[in-house]
């Protein structure tokens, strides 16, 4: 990361790192799923931003729904 960023301007982007980081571990925890896991709700242990965490998620063909079930945090990850 180069040197002249801010300490205002390095928060936002280790926390956007640590987000992506978290959603590439969803997207992998899914790489082998079954046909019939699609649209259906269940769930995955990963390393989320909280920390080691249970996460829901419903992955459908444009994308992934989650929910962590230890920080509340919900969003989709893009197919
Ligand atoms: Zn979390």
């Amino acid at each position: 990361m180069a040197e002249d960023y801010t300490d205002y301007e390095r928060d936002f982007f280790v926390a956007v790192d640590r987000n992506t980081m978290a959603e590439q571990a969803i997207f992998d925890a899914l790489a082998n799923i079954a046909d019939d896991q699609y649209y259906t709700l269940f769930e995955v242990e990963i390393e989320h931003v909280c920390g080691p965490a249970h996460v829901q998620v419903f992955p459908e063909r444009a994308g992934t729904l989650y929910r962590c079930m230890n920080c509340g945090m919900a969003g989709i990850i893009g197919g």
